[in-house]
């Protein structure tokens, strides 16, 4: 499922969207998936959000496999609405959860190229 059972009206009504962004950055698209979804999110709560991003990622997986680009590039923005929606749900900046764990490089070995050891979770 994509995360826009309300866009069948797209077009119908006067906040719907205009052109995308040509460049969007992680708060804008934070604050377009909170602008879309954010009442329904809240109602749904974070246990049926999580539920959906699991679906999702499982079908990035057998896109992974199988999948054309076109379909690729469909399943990546499917996975990111839905783990930007959980954050929302929670109150997580994004952009301040990044910059903190990786606006310096690795979080392992502080790198801006890892050089932490290959059998390490950087
Ligand atoms: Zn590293």
């Amino acid at each position: 499922m994509t995360h826009d059972d309300a866009s069948a009206a797209n077009g119908a009504d006067d906040s719907a969207a205009g052109t995308p962004h040509a460049d969007i950055t992680l708060a804008q698209f934070q604050q377009l998936i909170r602008d879309m979804y954010l009442e329904k999110d809240l109602a749904r709560g974070v246990d049926g959000t999580f539920m959906w991003l699991m679906e999702e990622v499982g079908e990035l997986a057998s896109c992974l496999r199988n999948g054309t680009h076109e379909e690729r590039l469909g399943e990546f923005a499917d996975v990111l609405a839905w783990l930007t929606t959980i954050a929302n749900v929670v109150g997580v900046d994004l952009t301040e959860a990044v910059q903190r764990k990786y606006g310096v490089g690795c979080p392992g070995c502080g790198q801006i190229v890892c050089r932490c050891a290959d059998a390490e979770k950087p």
